[in-house]
């Protein structure tokens, strides 16, 4: 199963795709994480794109179709993959396809996490990360067991840099320029399911199993 999550930053989409990649046992791809981890380890990867992502900019495609297309081609993926934060312009859905095509292979599924961007706000402003395992949490939708450690690691969470407010705004405006047109996208190859992000985290998934089956 090859499964796409599309949504606003702060959807949904990286909780959601945990899951179902523990249910359907598929990897789970993101590459905010696959960045992070490169800034955290000091790479030249690394160094480019944080200049882009403080700023709450989207990291040239040329830096990350490569990285996704090398990842997809990996043997873990054989039974599909969950991409999380991938594609998020027309021209990385055209590179991704452009790839799965040479196999004669297509996404299954692209499931739009909606959420009004009043609530993102909310949500990208108490979410917080744990830097060391990639967990995320909210301060009060989901908080850690102890405050401000990760309940995985026990590393201290954080207030990633990019969720300040003032970079959120950026980051929903790039949103609706740039990513929000692959719901179109994806809709005219009639792989695209929507479902209400508004609602619980157990919702939300339940409504996600429905679409993927048991
Ligand atoms: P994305 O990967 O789309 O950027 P996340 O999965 O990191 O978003 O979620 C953003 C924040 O909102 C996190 O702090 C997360 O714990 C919280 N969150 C996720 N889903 C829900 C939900 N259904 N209801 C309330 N809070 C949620
Ligand atoms: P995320 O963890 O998905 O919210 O991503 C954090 C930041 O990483 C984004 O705001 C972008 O700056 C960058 N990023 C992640 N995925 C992509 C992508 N597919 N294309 C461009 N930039 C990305």
């Amino acid at each position: 199963m090859k499964i796409i999550m599309l949504g606003a930053p702060g959807a949904g989409k990286g909780t959601q795709a945990k899951m179902i990649a523990e249910k359907y046992c598929i990897p789970h791809i993101s590459t905010g994480d696959i960045f992070r981890a490169n800034i955290k380890n000091g790479t030249e990867l690394g160094k480019k794109a944080k200049e882009f992502m403080d700023k709450g900019l989207l990291v040239p495609d040329e830096l990350t179709c490569d990285l996704v297309v090398d990842r997809i081609a990996k043997d873990d993926c054989k039974n599909g993959f969950i991409l999380d934060g991938f594609p998020r312009t027309i021209p990385q859905a055209e590179a991704l396809d452009a790839a799965l095509v040479k196999n004669n292979e297509k996404m299954d599924y692209a499931i739009d996490v909606d959420v009004p961007d009043e609530n993102i706000v909310n949500r990208m402003g108490g979410r917080r990360a744990c830097l060391n395992c990639g967990a995320t949490y909210h301060v009060v939708f989901n908080p850690t067991k102890v405050e401000g450690k990760c309940d995985n690691c026990g590393s201290d969470t954080v207030l990633r840099d990019d969720d300040k407010p003032e970079t959120v705004q950026n980051r929903l405006k790039v949103y609706h320029d740039q990513t929000q047109p692959l719901i179109e996208y994806y809709n005219k190859q009639n792989i695209l399911k929507s479902v209400d992000g508004t609602q619980s985290m157990d919702k939300v998934f339940s409504d996600i199993t429905a679409i993927l089956g048991e």
